[in-house]
């Protein structure tokens, strides 16, 4: 019988050949500095076992990952309130976009693309009134879900992203002309690259992610995150919306509630029984990890883990 190490080393070997397709995100200097031939998969069971290949140690920045950690944080405060902020449907476009922001009146469709989590970002200051308590607030909440104190973020990268962020400063001048963004526009994109900048390994993404397969308890340590009910929300909207204009390409190849980030990661839940976090620079050209993906579709097809 194969075992998950067998299954996780099959699956380094077939995508080895494709570890040149894609490019990294050069938009972010700092982030095209990374070696882009790296892989790396994690996978952390509910009885604390974990199973992984490649540079599973090395860590690498979660950028768009961190928007599942701030909607888990802003839904447990807000509830459905926060929907008056920011929806819940599929954007259909890529994740920077501003159009669709322009006629629907500065509500971001969703927490995932850009938009949604300046606004999400905006929220938590609010909430915690400080630029510094909102991101200790942040880092804190993935201390505990990981178990592990030792979570960071890298200032060179987010200084890149401030050099180099006139998008998303577009896209939160965008929202505060139409009164959804409540804080000062520069200290909220700030506070969100912050976000966008924690480092972290797929090992410590993988454990991190454990929550969300369990209905928000850590099946380790038996803490209570969140909700049932709120565990099912967030899941739902990670398999919609997690891989932007790409979320259906996602959900057709891979059939796992899913998050990516630029940085090349991806993080995806099994519900009721694990979860896993890729790494792999080269980005598609929806902005996904190309091999991160593929990685992903042979193991829900050689282990049937598809929630489908
Ligand atoms: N920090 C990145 C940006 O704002 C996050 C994008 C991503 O990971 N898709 O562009």
């Amino acid at each position: 019988m194969l075992t998950y190490q067998d299954v996780l080393n099959d699956i380094y070997q077939k995508i080895e050949p494709i570890l040149n397709e894609g490019k990294v995100a050069d938009y972010i200097p700092a982030l095209a500095q990374v070696n882009p031939e790296q892989f790396a998969m994690s996978i952390t069971l509910f009885d604390g076992s974990s199973y992984h290949v490649g540079c599973s140690d090395e860590k690498f920045s979660i950028q768009s990952i961190s928007k599942v950690f701030t909607f888990t944080k802003a839904l447990s405060i807000y509830s459905t309130d926060l929907y008056k902020r920011v929806g819940k449907e599929p954007s259909g476009n890529p994740f920077n976009s501003l159009v669709q922001l322009e006629y629907e009146s500065g509500i971001p469709r969703n927490p995932f693309i850009n938009a949604g989590a300046i606004v999400v970002t905006d929220t938590l200051i609010n909430n915690y009134k400080t630029l510094d308590a909102t991101y200790s607030e942040v880092s804190n909440f993935i201390k505990e879900i990981s178990d592990n104190k030792n979570i960071d973020f890298d200032e060179n990268v987010c200084s890149s992203e401030i050099k180099h962020g006139h998008r998303n400063l577009a896209l939160a001048n965008l929202m505060k002309s139409f009164n959804n963004l409540d804080n000062n526009v520069d200290d909220v994109v700030k506070t969100y690259f912050k976000h966008c900048s924690i480092t972290m390994s797929t090992k410590e993404l993988s454990r991190a992610m454990l929550f969300l397969a369990n209905h928000g308890t850590d099946p380790i340590t038996n803490k209570k995150f969140i909700t049932s009910s709120q565990t099912k929300r967030i899941n739902s909207v990670m398999l919609t919306c997690g891989h932007y204009d790409a979320s259906g390409d996602f959900a057709y190849h891979v059939g796992l509630p899913g998050k990516s980030g630029v940085g090349g990661g991806i993080v995806a839940v099994v519900p009721n029984v694990m979860s896993i976090a890729v790494f792999s620079p080269r980005l598609n050209s929806w902005g996904n990890s190309l091999a991160g993906t593929k990685a992903l579709e042979i193991f829900t097809t050689k282990t049937n883990l598809s929630i489908f």
